[in-house]
This record gives structure tokens, C-alpha cells and sequence, in this order.
């Protein structure tokens, strides 16, 4: 009675929405292909989580994380620059707006240096603080946008008015903000599609190199992240190593998904407008192709359970009803096995999920003041 009672306020706390507006049909398919993708798509993973899998929830866990670095390719880029040490460069820091701004540099593979942006409290120097990565999606500019450092007056108001700037309102928060550059959607940090060949977009020329190779380009991203996160740990002056969060909106947040998925440093993760089911059920695909792990839905599972690897921290996630690349009626299935996982262990109270009313952005007001009660 008890368990029954929490599953019903944990549904009733999901705020749940009705199903898809008629301008986005994600199962337009002819039955033709409906048949065919229902035989693709249609099998559960070898590794979704069942509460009767052998070492229960932490030998699934185990399982489920070995595969997972192995399908995106992280011990391929192991091997790859083994005996590298990535090294970090710091420029001088600025006093800007209201805080401290420095300009940093890390070198995650030979040749490859990931610019990122260090917010800091204005007189903290003696204090050891909370640390938040904001991992930026599709936006040539986003480790400058989510940082607040705009290239003119229109980029700064298009980014303020729908609260794009999540660095900024963290260092306003009292928290150190990194802000990297994500390989692949950063223009700093994207391989040239030359001619054209991957329909003139970075992050799928990325892609194809990777898959080619036995990388994929989230695991490149993944790979970024943990060099980051070690230098965090071990150098970063005054950040508190027991605290830390990261949030991204879209391919951001698939990113944080896999980043929290896989390195228990990340104490609460905040992925937005991102965390859904690979596919729905006519086979639609909702991420961009940069996002692609071969094989992990059927050698693996399907996100929720992938993000489920988080158990026992903090997630929080939002959706917004008018975001038209994700389907509500998908979303709504795919929290509700995240938020099902979450009570089983027992943890409900750290998985929440919102919807919100406008379309793909951040919504602050629901992930700071979770990240406030996890530091
Ligand atoms: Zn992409």
C-alpha cells in the first residue's frame, strides 16, 4: 500500500502533459516502413535493468557501465593516447560583471586543446566551493554563450531572454562555473567538413570519422568531460571535488547523461530537453545523429535505463511542451520507467522531472534549486 501510495505522488509530481501537437508527427511512417522498424526497434536490450539481474542493482550497474564505455568507444581513446598527459594552460583572470572570468585551456588528446571558461565569486579566494559544468549542444558559440561572453548586443539579449547564460547564473549563485567547448558543436573544436560531405555539418563529419574508427563522437565528448573532471579534482584551485554538478540543455544535456552515467564525481545532473527514449515506438529517432552509439539499444538498453547508471545521485530533468523535436507521449513513458528504476532503489526523492511550458531551453527555475539542496 505504501509503495503504491509513492508511485502515485511520484506520477502526480512529474506533471505530466498530454500527448503530441498535430504539427509534429513522429509516427508518419507507412505501414511498410512501421513493419519493418517495429522488427528493428522492437527488442529490449541485452542489458535493460531488471531487478532480478545476478548482484542485483549493483552488479547491473557494473554490467551496464562496462558496456556503456565500451559501446562509445572510451577505451578505444584510452589505448589510443595512452601516456598522454592532459595539460592545462590559464590565461589571465578578469574581473567582468560582477565576477571573475579566466580563460582556460586543456589539451585531452595530442593536439586536441578544449578551450573552457573558469566563472569565479568575486572574493572567494579562501573558501572551497561548489563547482558546476555547463556543457553546451548545437550552437558554433555555446561555451561563450553559456558563459555570458557575447560577441554583440543581439547575442546577449537572444541568450538572457530565454536564460541561456548558465554559467553566469551560476557564478552569481556563488558557485565556479566551467564552461568547455563540446567537440564537434563547438566551432573551435569541429573537424572540417570538406565539400560538404556530411551535409555540411560538424557534428556529423565528427560522427562519421569516429564511427569509422570505432570512436563515437559522444564518447569523445564523454572522454573531454573526465580529462576535465580529473583537473577539477586534483587542481582546480578552490573547488570542492565533493561538490559537483553538471547541466546541459540538449546535446548538452544527452552529454551530461552519459557523463553522470559513468563518473560518480557528477553528484547531481541536470540534463534539459534531452533525456527521452532513443525512439518511439513507430521507430521515430529523436536525437541528432551526433548522438548515435551503435548497437546500444540492443546491446545496452534504451536512455532512461542508461540513465539510470546515475542511481543513487541527483537527476533533475525538464521538458518543454512546446519543444518540437521531442515527443510528450515518449518522454512521459521514458520518466516513468527512469522515475519506476529510482523507486525500486528506493531513492525516489532524488529523480525529479518537470515539465515546462515553453519549447528547447533551459529552465532555471527548476534545476537551481535542486543543485542547491544536493550542495
Ligand atoms: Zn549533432
Amino acid at each position: 500500500m505504501r509503495n503504491l501510495l509513492v508511485v502515485l505522488l511520484t506520477i502526480s509530481n512529474m506533471h505530466f502533459v498530454g500527448g503530441d501537437p498535430p504539427t509534429h508527427r513522429f509516427d508518419a511512417y507507412s505501414d511498410q516502413e512501421r513493419g519493418y522498424l517495429q522488427r528493428v526497434h522492437g527488442q529490449p536490450g541485452d542489458l535493460s535493468y531488471t531487478p532480478d539481474f545476478p548482484g542485483g542493482f549493483q552488479g547491473w550497474q557494473r554490467a551496464a557501465r562496462a558496456k556503456l564505455k565500451q559501446l562509445i568507444g572510451i577505451d578505444r581513446i584510452a589505448a589510443q593516447v595512452s601516456g598522454h598527459r592532459p595539460a592545462v594552460h590559464l590565461e589571465q583572470e578578469s574581473r567582468v560583471d560582477g565576477h571573475l572570468r579566466q580563460l582556460g585551456r586543456i589539451e585531452t588528446e595530442p593536439g586536441i586543446h578544449l578551450p573552457f571558461w573558469i566563472l569565479r565569486p568575486i572574493g572567494s579566494e579562501n573558501k572551497k566551493l561548489p563547482v558546476v559544468i555547463c556543457a553546451h549542444g548545437h550552437d558554433e558559440d555555446g561555451w561563450n554563450t553559456y558563459a555570458g561572453v557575447f560577441k554583440d548586443k543581439q547575442h546577449q539579449t537572444t541568450t538572457e531572454n530565454k536564460q541561456g547564460n548558465p554559467g553566469v547564473q551560476a557564478v552569481r549563485r556563488g558557485y565556479i562555473a566551467i564552461v568547455p567547448a563540446t567537440r564537434g558543436l563547438a566551432k573551435s573544436n569541429s573537424i572540417s567538413d570538406l565539400n560538404g560531405r556530411h551535409g555540411k555539418r560538424a557534428c556529423r563529419a565528427q560522427l562519421m570519422h569516429c564511427l569509422l574508427a570505432g570512436r563515437t563522437a559522444i564518447g569523445e565528448r564523454v572522454w573531454d568531460t573526465t580529462c576535465l573532471l580529473d583537473w577539477i579534482a586534483s587542481d582546480l584551485a578552490g573547488a570542492d571535488a565533493t561538490r559537483i554538478g553538471m547541466l546541459g540543455n540538449s546535446g548538452g544535456g544527452v552529454l551530461t547523461v552519459y557523463v553522470a552515467a559513468l563518473d560518480e564525481r557528477i553528484a547531481v545532473a541536470h540534463p534539459s530537453c534531452s533525456l527521452t527514449s532513443y525512439t518511439d515506438q513507430s521507430g521515430y529517432i529523436f536525437h541528432c545523429d551526433c548522438c548515435m552509439i551503435p548497437r546500444i539499444q540492443t546491446d545496452l538498453a534504451d536512455m532512461p535505463d542508461v540513465a539510470a547508471l546515475t542511481i543513487p545521485r541527483t537527476l533533475v530533468v525538464v521538458h518543454g511542451a512546446k519543444d518540437g523535436l521531442h515527443s510528450q507521449k515518449v518522454v512521459n513513458q521514458a520518466m516513468q520507467r527512469l522515475a519506476d528504476i529510482y523507486l525500486q532503489c528506493n531513492v525516489s526523492d532524488k529523480f525529479i522531472f518537470r515539465w515546462q511550458p515553453e519549447g528547447h531551453r533551459l529552465y532555471p527555475a527548476v534545476f537551481w534549486p535542486v543543485m542547491e539542496d544536493v550542495f
